[in-house]
């Protein structure tokens, strides 16, 4: 029987009308706005159409508009200045800075400018020890929005194996820590891991996001698995994911597309996140 597909797409606009009835609630309860401040340094052209869609999508939902733009040379201390006037702000809720930086600057150090509670990406030092150490806190969209699609569906991951393929801090780490907090059976594949069928093959659940078109096919998965997709690559017929989906639909349970899986949930989840800083801060 062909794989259910995954609807990310109709989940997103479902999470964010709702969140455009929690912004209005706080605004009115508390006579406060909530702004999100997107910083685009440079004119890489994916990031300018990730941060469009990112300040369209907030502004539906409620939310204030604080858009920073600096020059692709700028300095560290000038992007470095630009967030700490962010961070001073009490009308701006949360702080995203746009990746990937141009190569100049040290991103890490950047990142770590961003007070934990405006971290909206939850990519800070500070959010990755609060997730480590399942503290409150904001933690990244992608996981975030992973772990809405999979509970959405009624994927139960108690008990289950869940093979993550990617260690990075912004999908494959946090999203691993998540389903453990989920009382899954995780483990962690990476470039460097030997026989990956062998691993994935034993999963009830494969999350795949080594950013490698096409890494996992029909031989990779157990029947019945739940295969979530996180890879995006333009490829001349239009994007695709981390895992070969024409194969893989034919033996999972579910599985999400590229595009309309994975991928609108990372802004919904974002736009979640504001909300819950502006709460934070409250
Ligand atoms: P990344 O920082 O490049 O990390 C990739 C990870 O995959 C690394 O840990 C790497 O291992 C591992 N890997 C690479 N080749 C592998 C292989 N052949 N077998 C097993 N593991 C392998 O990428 P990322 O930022 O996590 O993103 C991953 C993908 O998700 C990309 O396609 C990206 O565009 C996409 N993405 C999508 C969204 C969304 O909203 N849908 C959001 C973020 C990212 P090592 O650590 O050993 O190098």
């Amino acid at each position: 029987m062909p794989a259910t597909i995954i609807d990310g797409k109709s989940l997103a606009a479902r999470l964010r009308e709702q969140l455009g009835t929690d912004v209005e609630h706080f605004k009115r309860s508390t006579g406060r706005s909530i702004g999100l401040a997107t910083v685009l340094v440079g004119n890489d052209p994916a990031s300018e159409v990730y941060v469009g869609s990112k300040r369209r999508l907030s502004q539906q939902a409620g939310i204030t508009d604080h858009h920073r733009r600096l020059p692709g040379d700028a300095t560290q201390a000038q992007v470095a200045g630009v967030l700490d006037d962010l961070a001073a702000d009490p009308t701006v809720s949360g702080i995203l800075l746009q990746l990937p930086l141009p190569d100049h600057l040290d991103t890490k150090e950047l990142i770590d400018r961003i007070p934990w509670e405006k971290d909206v990406d939850g990519l800070t030092t500070i959010s990755a020890g609060r997730l480590a150490r399942n503290v409150e806190g904001l933690l990244p969209c992608t996981p975030l929005g992973i772990i809405s699609l999979l509970e959405d569906e009624g994927v139960q991951l108690q008990g289950t194996n869940v093979v993550v393929v990617g260690r990075s801090d912004l999908v494959g780490k946090p999203v691993a820590q998540l389903v453990l907090q989920k009382n899954a059976t995780v483990t962690i594949a990476h470039s460097k891991t030997k026989d990956l069928a062998a691993f994935t093959r034993q999963a009830d659940v494969v999350i795949a996001a080594a950013g490698v078109p096409h890494l996992l096919g029909a031989e990779h998965i157990f029947p019945g698995a739940v295969v979530i997709d996180v890879g995006i690559h333009r490829s001349p017929g239009g994007l695709i994911g981390d895992v070969d989906f024409d194969a893989v639909s034919k033996i999972a349970s579910k599985i999400t597309p590229v595009p309309g899986g994975v991928g609108p949930m990372t802004i919904a989840e974002l736009l979640r996140n504001t909300l819950k800083a502006a709460q934070l801060q409250n």
